[in-house]
């Protein structure tokens, strides 16, 4: 059966040598199999038979049962003739027209037979009429191997020019179905196939390409969706299994005094249910011994710093030290302040190490890692020099992932024989759908909660011709005794343009907000460190009202009394990047504001980015249509990820589809990694030879 679907495509009746290189070349079809599983768009429905005096112009394509009585070429300006013929039925009268091929239709077409017609309706006044419609005898269209709804398959321009249409498509797929009998070798375990009261393969294929009904193509497209997600998350996981049993790790067995110390008189709140769910998940894999390798997504203020240090805190109670790493200094001068501060009082050595480090300090921090003196490490890139060596590194917390190449964490992980668990947090809220077929070997840990009592913030859109306006709220609300961010775009920080237009804006900024009234700061990417953090300082510390920034300020930086955001050009940015910058606000207890300006002219993708903005603060949502309006190859880190050649599952709408898929296959390996069972023989099989065809899974490593 098998053998017969590699029989290259041209020897299929209906395809033959010349056809076979361009389905060859312009789908990738080259085998009865390729031809077999590349699936259809749309389906229209096929069930309904409409009377002419039915038809109204707002239909999409109808068919009809009748008889062509009339045959006329109408003459048109320059030569450009349309064939009419009058269609009719026992209510009615319908014209048929075409412009191209009239010889061809002339020849061809019978008089006084009936026929059914299909296609799209037009309707002028009283008049309707179809264009180019399709035709077939009635007779020749009842004996069709055909299905109520028919279905539509993807083309291109060189298949619609050499008139291999989707009608087309189809006959081939029904000489195929034809020639090999269809009955084709199932691929998933019969008693999945019990259990989910799935469709078995033959049937899927068969009623994919040609259903039934309604309700046999929702259950064939079910199956083959499940089974293609399946597959894939069976090979992340096994990825992933064969990555723990390779990599040893420390089993950090007991949580101990400083947890607990901690835990019971040091929260300064209560934790969410998702943080401690979080917690536990981290907890569990940090014991066993085998090194952890977790993903922890969490929306801007949802609280992961503390996760952070609670993870921490385990790997003291078992002897061990941990490093955080920030991307930026700013960033890792915030969490060493966040950090010690909710460590206070529980006997714990916590140091900051970064690129302005004082050589006095610098050394001490070296000895007391060396000997085990210091507990826990924040810092930046600095942490990665040779000259840091831990004594026994237990724990690495990456804040901000996508900064940091796997390079960096390569080296980190070097830092001590057994490689230290790595904990990645992240607050790009990739879309769990996302990523759960991209990090399936990675584990993830989701903060869907924010702490409670948080003020959602208010979002709005304003042109630039309205600045006055939204220039008197800001001072409104300074009068209140807030403070403001202004973010400009500067994608690349040494774009000269970008660079002017900040340094424009904070001349105006300053005019507008006159000293001493008013001070206004400014932090941006050709600062020296030490003037960005001592700027970022005095508007931390209230000292001035205004900060005008560009993106620098994106990650982290948490001033609770910043409660308006004003993001110039919004139109310039990302829809992940406005909601990173929006975060920035609504930190503190007061109603915060997120101004979005923009000029007149938007495209409509930017648009629906606004609207959304606007509409949710929801991070999860907001990555939903992000990946929808940018296609996941776009997203951060995902660059050649090949998650857009599924054929026919989509990560987007298929999320519940997905979410089982990976739940059997999880429940599968935890049975039976080695899928040695009996029942999992066909398990075994399709794995092998998906792996055997590298080039499926190229996405994956
Ligand atoms: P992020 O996930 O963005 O790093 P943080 O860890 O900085 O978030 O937390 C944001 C703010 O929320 C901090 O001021 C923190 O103290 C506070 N916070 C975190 N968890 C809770 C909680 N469970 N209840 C109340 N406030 C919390
Ligand atoms: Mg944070």
């Amino acid at each position: 059966m098998s053998d017969q679907l590699q029989t290259p495509i041209e020897y299929l009746k209906g395809v033959g040598p010349n056809r076979a290189q361009l389905l060859r070349r312009e789908l990738g079809i080259s085998t009865y199999a390729d031809l077999l599983q590349f699936f259809p768009t749309r389906y229209i429905d096929r069930t309904k038979y409409y009377k002419i005096a039915e038809l109204r112009n707002t239909m999409a394509e109808v068919q009809i049962i009748g008889k062509i009585v009339h045959l006329k070429t109408i003459e048109g300006k320059r030569g450009q003739n349309r064939l009419t013929a009058t269609f009719v039925d026992d209510t009615g009268q319908l014209e048929l027209v075409w412009f191209k091929g009239q010889k061809w239709i002339r020849d061809t077409i019978k008089i006084n037979v009936p026929m059914v017609v299909f296609g799209k309706i037009n309707q002028f006044g009283n008049q309707v009429n179809m264009a180019h419609p399709e035709m077939e005898p009635l007779d020749q269209h009842q004996q069709q191997l055909r299905s109520a709804l028919q279905a539509v398959y993807p083309s291109t321009e060189n298949l619609s020019k050499k008139n291999i249409t989707s009608r087309v498509v189809s006959n081939m797929m029904q000489n195929l179905f034809l020639e090999t009998g269809g009955n084709f070798a199932e691929t998933l375990p019969d008693y999945q196939i019990e259990q989910m009261n799935l469709m078995k393969k033959p049937d899927a294929l068969f009623n994919i390409h040609f259903p039934k009904s309604n309700e046999h193509l929702a259950k064939a497209q079910f199956r083959l969706k499940f089974e293609e997600l399946f597959y894939i998350q069976v090979r992340l996981l096994m990825n992933n299994l064969i990555r723990k049993h390779k990599i040893q790790g420390h089993a950090f067995t007991v949580v101990g005094d400083y947890f607990n110390a901690f835990y019971h008189r040091h929260l300064p709140f209560e934790l969410t249910d998702a943080q401690k769910r979080v917690i536990r998940e981290i907890r569990n894999d940090m014991a066993t011994n085998a090194q952890m390798n977790r993903l922890l997504q969490g929306d801007v203020g949802s609280g992961k710093t503390i996760v952070a240090l609670m993870s921490m805190l385990i790997a003291l109670d078992n002897g061990f030290q941990s490093c955080l790493m920030a991307p930026t200094e700013i960033l890792a001068n915030q969490h060493f302040r966040g950090l010690s501060d909710l460590a206070n009082g529980l006997g714990i050595n916590i140091k900051l190490l970064t690129g302005s480090t004082k050589t006095a300090e610098r050394k001490l921090i070296h000895e007391e890692l060396i000997t085990g003196k210091l507990h826990i490490l924040i810092g930046t890139h600095a942490l990665l020099e040779d000259k840091v060596q831990f004594e026994n590194l237990g724990l690495a917390v990456i804040d901000e992932q996508h900064r940091f190449g796997v390079e960096q964490r390569s080296k980190l992980w070097k830092k001590s024989e057994i490689p230290p668990h790595v904990l990645v947090m992240t607050a790009t809220p990739i879309p769990r759908t996302l990523a759960m077929s991209l990090y399936g070997d990675l584990d993830v840990s989701v903060i869907d909660e924010l702490p409670p009592g948080r003020k959602p913030i208010q979002t709005v859109h304003r042109y630039d011709s309205n600045r006055l306006k939204v220039w008197k709220f800001l001072k409104d609300e300074i009068a209140k005794g807030r403070q403001v961010y202004i973010v400009y775009p500067l994608i690349q920080e040494s774009e000269k343009m970008d660079f002017k237009d900040l340094m424009d804006g904070y001349e105006s900024i300053s005019r507008d907000f006159p000293l001493p009234q008013y001070s206004v700061s400014m932090v941006h990417g050709q600062m020296k460190p030490a003037e960005k953090d001592a700027e970022m300082e005095r508007f931390s510390q209230g000292k001035t009202n205004i900060m005008v920034a560009t993106t620098v300020i994106e990650v982290g930086v948490n001033v609770p009394n910043a409660s308006v955001m004003v993001i110039e050009s919004a139109e310039r940015f990302g829809l992940s990047q406005l909601h990173q910058l929006r975060g920035r606000v609504g930190r503190g207890a007061e109603q915060s504001y997120c101004i979005l300006m923009t000029s007149f002219k938007l495209s409509s993708d930017t648009q629906t980015r606004l609207e959304t903005m606007v509409r949710t603060n929801d991070g999860f949502e907001i990555a939903e249509v992000d990946l929808k309006l940018r296609g996941p190859g776009d997203l951060m880190g995902t660059q050649q990820s090949g998650v857009l050649n599924l054929r026919i599952a989509d990560i987007v709408r298929d999320r519940d589809i997905l979410q089982l898929a990976r739940n059997v296959a999880l429940k599968l390996l935890k049975e039976d990694a080695p899928l040695v069972k009996p029942e999992h023989a066909i398990v075994a099989k399709v794995y092998h030879e998906l792996t055997r065809k590298s080039n499926i899974w190229n996405y994956i490593s």
